[in-house]
């Protein structure tokens, strides 16, 4: 017997007919003998249509409130599983994230877990019954909801599983796996067997969104035994543990599993940040941290930073990105703050896309970024801002080129599968 966290996703949760599948997924694995909890997201498209009325009602909304509107979409399916697995004959209830309580800071709409009390949930489980917990939610010390940033219902999962001790948490999800690239964007992408847990998080960081960027780390730290598998099964598919999805292990354990590692792991896209550019700012000490001391203040995170001085003149323009959610924020705060920075202009655009190369293997070969900059430009696609790391290297080129970019540098880096 084990216990197992289970992990439903969006489009998983999106119906009733969808969640009758997964109810009916989730009795398997109790009737194997294990002992269950459950995570769900809210509906596919839910949470979109949730925040865009936040952004109506006001576009600087007050990002408590906007907890409160947007964590009601994963009370909604958290009650309907329950509903289902009862249905079926099981013992099921459903856990709201104060109920339980999943702790968290006090930062709306990117809080994170300080702690989970599991005594109850595991008490519960052992009992035979199957929790139901909403993902994405948690309660501050103050009493009031949090929300932990869009994907958050596959931290809350690993949260969980780490909490209750669980021997794995599987995150299902509509593919069967973590891929080379998104599969939706690349036909070609293959399916890694194993991902070591560091690749996963530059991965997942970067834009494969997968899996929560936050929820690898955690992953990592607890030691949580991650496998990303399909809901999209019939029901005399073989059980989750002889599943072919994609498992997270640790640098030693792919050792073992795969001698032949790829130079390159993954490629990533992502369209969820804007840039921004201040020109003619005066090149003097301190210039860059009057921007930057601000946004780091409003808990808004900046990426990519470039900075170019124009000789001749002793001015500069600074180019950076933040999530295009923070972008209004971001506007608003520097032009309050316009006389006190100096600039000239500020220009936004949230029309592109960040394109990121990763792989550890980039240590140990020279030429990755080369090839990266050649395999565009013969696309005639223009990079706009370059950042690299020890194993990765990220573009930002126009937000229509995306899927372009993606499939060129898959096949320049000779990854196309069947
Ligand atoms: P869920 O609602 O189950 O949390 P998400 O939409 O958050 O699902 O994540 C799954 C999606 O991630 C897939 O549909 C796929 O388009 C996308 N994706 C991006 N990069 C990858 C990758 N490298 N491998 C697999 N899926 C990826
Ligand atoms: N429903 C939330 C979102 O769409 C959380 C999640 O699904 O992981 O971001
Ligand atoms: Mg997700």
């Amino acid at each position: 017997m084990a216990r197992i966290v289970m992990k439903f996703g969006g489009t998983s949760m999106a119906g009733t007919e969808r969640i009758r599948r997964v109810a009916r997924i989730v009795q398997r694995q109790q009737a194997a003998g294990h002992e269950v909890a459950v995570v769900v997201s809210a509906m596919a498209g839910e949470t979109d249509r949730l925040v865009n009325f936040c952004r109506e009602a006001n576009p600087l909304y007050d990002p408590a409130e906007y907890d409160v509107v947007v964590a009601s979409g994963e009370q909604v399916t958290s009650g309907l599983l329950a509903m289902h697995l009862q249905a079926l004959g099981c013992k099921a209830r459903s856990w709201l994230g104060w109920q339980v309580p999943i702790k968290t800071d006090d930062a709306h709409a990117k809080a994170r877990i300080e702690d989970i009390d599991a005594d109850a949930l595991m008490a519960s489980m052992a009992s035979g019954e199957i929790a139901v917990i909403p993902g994405f939610q948690g309660v501050a010390p103050t009493g009031r909801v949090t929300t932990l940033g869009r994907g958050g219902s596959d931290t809350s999962a690993v949260a969980v599983a780490a909490a209750v001790k669980a021997d794995r948490c599987d995150i299902y999800t509509d593919v069967d796996g973590v891929y080379t690239t998104d599969p939706r964007i690349v036909a070609k992408a293959r399916k890694l067997k194993n991902v070591t847990y560091e690749e996963m998080l530059e991965l997942a960081s970067v834009g494969s969104k997968v899996l929560q960027t936050r929820s690898v780390s955690l992953a990592m730290k607890e030691r949580v035994r991650v496998q990303v598998l399909s809901s999209f099964i019939d029901d005399d598919a073989p059980a989750a543990d002889t599943i072919p999805g994609t498992m997270i292990v640790s640098d030693e354990e792919l050792e073992g599993l795969d001698m032949e590692r790829q130079l390159i792991t993954g490629i990533a896209a992502d369209k969820n940040e804007a840039k921004i550019t201040l020109t003619r700012i005066a090149d003097r000490p301190g210039a860059v941290a009057a921007i930057f001391g601000p946004l780091a203040a409003a808990n808004i995170n900046v990426d990519m930073i470039i900075q170019n001085i124009a000789k001749d003149r002793g001015e500069t323009d600074v180019t950076f990105t933040v999530p295009i959610s923070d972008l209004a924020r971001t506007q608003a705060l520097l032009e309050e703050r316009k006389d006190t920075i100096g600039y000239y202009r500020m220009l936004a655009n949230s029309k592109v896309a960040k394109i990121t190369v990763v792989g550890v293997g980039m240590r140990s070969h020279a030429g990755v970024a080369a090839t990266m900059f050649r395999a565009l430009a013969d696309r005639g696609i223009n990079i706009q801002a370059i950042t690299t790391s020890e194993i990765k290297v990220s573009v930002l080129i126009d937000e229509d080129e995306t899927e372009l970019a993606v499939r060129v540098l898959h096949t320049a880096y000779e990854m196309d599968g069947e």
